[in-house]
């Protein structure tokens, strides 16, 4: 463990300038062509098996195989972008213009490069085998993890680990969360169909835009009224189309909303009512509605013993760079790390990233999100910590 910290640290302007690059060149969803490429080149030559357009898109698994027999890990890191013009002032500012690197999966895979590098140097004292995922489109449903699942690719894994930088502590701080850490999500969209007519005589006809105003308020008392006060739960309302004119009973209308829950019963509870308060609005309206209903990532749930594990490889370390390991609260974003936690052992944990001397720092996906690169050290001694406590 001593080589790979020592290594780790020499490499680390090395990390930087591949995150550097990465974050100039950022690349959409199932769109991540050049970063597959640059990542495959990576590996050219190492003595390493690696497969490329894995899953449904762009998606890269090296194996690399230790000395010794022993458990199989896998070590994952997304590689999209998303679409989102830069308005940060770096001189490595995205060059491909409305596309940025603003949640950080340039830093995920430039640590994560580095590390699984230091790994296949150090594999003949190694006991087991570790899968790095290079995986692409986290940012888009349905995402690229669950195709790499369905591939069978983490049919012989006994664990699997991930990390995400994020502003929430400076560089040095560590966060974890036992069971379920970021919120799963679902999409809906309700196709409203009444009968249009004349301002004038609203009796001849039947109004979808006062019948899709009664769903609106009506689902609101999903979460005030039906979910337990102990759960947490979100039902959004994002579009109501039902653009018109002033003197026409609009015909049909669409309306789209998200919902986020930390389990299963709640996710059910949620789409139950949506699905009775749907059938309501028809009978009491008279309208004729469709509902499209669709799970985008589950939520994501850490294994207790995993993440107890993580925690305590890393509150027992000595090291300089790793300042503070923390528990976290549960975060609404949703992730598809989701999928390979529902299949497998996993924790996915937290690196601290605020840029140093900035007191409210830009979250993830806002146009100036920008980092600490201190972060990226920290993320590739903290996985290289727990992957090689986890093999020995
Ligand atoms: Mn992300």
């Amino acid at each position: 463990m001593k080589k790979l910290i020592d290594m780790l640290e020499q490499r680390r302007d090395e990390m930087i300038a591949i995150r550097r690059h990465l974050h100039q060149h950022p690349e959409l969803s199932f769109q991540e062509e050049k970063t597959a490429t640059y990542i495959a080149n990576f590996y050219q030559g190492k003595p390493v098996d690696i497969e490329t357009n894995v899953g449904n898109g762009y998606g890269i698994i090296t194996t690399i195989q230790g000395g010794k027999p022993g458990k199989t890990v896998a070590l994952r890191a997304d590689f999209d972008a998303l679409p989102i013009q830069e308005e940060t002032d770096v001189p490595f500012k995205s060059k491909n213009d409305g596309v940025m690197h603003a949640c950080g999966h340039d830093a995920h895979t430039a640590y994560l490069l580095v590390l699984a590098d230091c790994l296949i140097q150090l594999k003949s004292d190694l006991a087991g085998t570790i899968k790095i995922i290079h995986q692409h489109a986290e940012e888009t449903p349905p995402g690229g993890a669950k195709s790499i699942i369905e591939a069978g690719y983490l049919d012989d894994v006994d664990a699997i680990f991930g990390i995400h930088i994020l502003p929430i502590a400076p560089a040095g701080t560590v966060g974890y969360r036992s069971e379920h850490a970021f919120s799963g999500r679902s999409y809906f969209k309700l196709k409203l169909k009444a009968r249009g007519g004349h301002g004038s005589s609203p009796h001849k006809a039947n109004d979808a835009i006062v019948a899709g105003a009664h769903f609106v308020t009506t689902i609101q008392t999903i979460v005030s009224r039906r979910l337990d006060p102990l759960e947490t739960g979100v039902v959004t309302i994002g579009s109501f189309d039902g653009k018109g004119t002033s003197n026409i009973i609009k015909d049909t209308i669409e309306i789209e909303g998200d919902i986020r829950y930390y389990n299963y019963q709640t996710e059910a509870m949620i789409r139950e009512e949506l699905e009775r308060i749907v059938n309501g609005i028809e009978v009491t309206f008279g309208v004729n509605c469709e509902l499209m209903y669709e799970i985008g990532y589950p939520p994501l749930y850490n294994d207790p013993e995993l993440t107890a594990f993580v925690a305590d490889t890393l509150t027992k370390l000595d090291d300089n760079d790793i300042k503070e390991v923390m528990e976290v609260p549960k975060m609404a974003p949703s992730e598809d790390f989701a999928y390979y936690t529902e299949k497998i052992p996993g924790s996915y944990f937290f690196i601290g990233c605020s840029p140093k001397g900035v007191d409210q720092p830009y979250f993830n996906h806002h146009p100036k999100f920008d980092i600490d690169e201190d972060a990226l050290l920290v993320a590739a001694k903290s996985v290289g910590y727990v992957v090689t406590n986890y093999l020995s």
